[in-house]
């Protein structure tokens, strides 16, 4: 998004590089991952009330940085502002919100795929085969904590696989829905990451094959499972 042009002055006033608050940035980022795991993980409840003070105490730190990974929260939808009561996690995806989210998976992430066959790049395509074989679900490592990565990195697999269709439009769509995020907090459990590891595997050979019509089924395919693995977990 670009700055509006009232802020140009502002960004004049920024310090000279290296000399920026790049240790608070750094805090802000670590307060973001665990108050993010902590809704991923449901540690704090769907649509339950954030208080900040309560954070404080929890973290060590002071409101700021608090209130400044909130918002980076908001952003991404895990988190919402109410105007009288503060932060509030949001509640869990219900049926129709999750439906809709498949519908249009289904209609974009297929074509994706089956243009990525064509488009993506060898070093795009290592990239991804990388990041499948690092998703590969260890048993003896069932936390929570797995849990919250895998929700990452099946999100920067389906990017790569969309970003590898050439179109950046696509791309733009299906990352500003977080879907990942928000299809995590329905369902904690091993299964899902096993099962979808095999079935990348099929996306990625595919993939590799440069075959259009296969790459296209093997998502599809992905996507079913994966909407029949969680669907029961969303409310009506
Ligand atoms: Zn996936």
């Amino acid at each position: 998004m670009e700055k509006p042009a009232d802020d140009a002055g502002r960004l004049a006033l920024a310090p000279p590089p290296g000399r920026g608050p790049i240790k608070r940035t750094g805090m802000v980022q670590e307060v973001f991952e665990r108050i993010r795991g902590d809704i991923l993980s449901l540690a704090i409840p769907p649509d339950t009330r954030i208080s900040v003070e309560h954070l404080v105490r929890v973290l060590g730190v002071s409101q700021t940085p608090i209130r400044e990974a909130l918002s980076m929260l908001e952003a991404s939808g895990l988190v919402t502002k109410k105007h009288f009561s503060g932060y509030c996690t949001a509640p869990k995806l219900n049926r129709k919100q999750f439906e809709q989210l498949y519908e249009l998976r289904f209609l974009l992430e297929p074509y994706a795929a089956s243009k990525a066959a064509s488009h993506i790049s060898d070093t795009e395509l290592r990239r991804l085969c990388k990041l499948a074989l690092q998703m590969e679900p260890r048993t003896e490592d069932d936390s929570r904590a797995s849990y919250d990565r895998f929700a990452d990195e099946d999100s920067e697999f389906h990017t790569l696989i969309t970003h590898g269709s050439g179109n950046d439009l696509i791309v733009e769509s299906l990352a500003r829905l977080h879907i990942h995020l928000h299809i995590f907090r329905l369902r904690f459990h091993h299964e899902v990451t096993q099962e979808a590891f095999a079935e990348h595997a099929q996306i990625i050979l595919a993939l590799q094959q440069r075959d259009p019509d296969a790459a296209a089924a093997a998502m599809r395919r992905h996507l079913e499972k994966s909407y029949a693995r969680l669907v029961h977990y969303a409310m009506e």
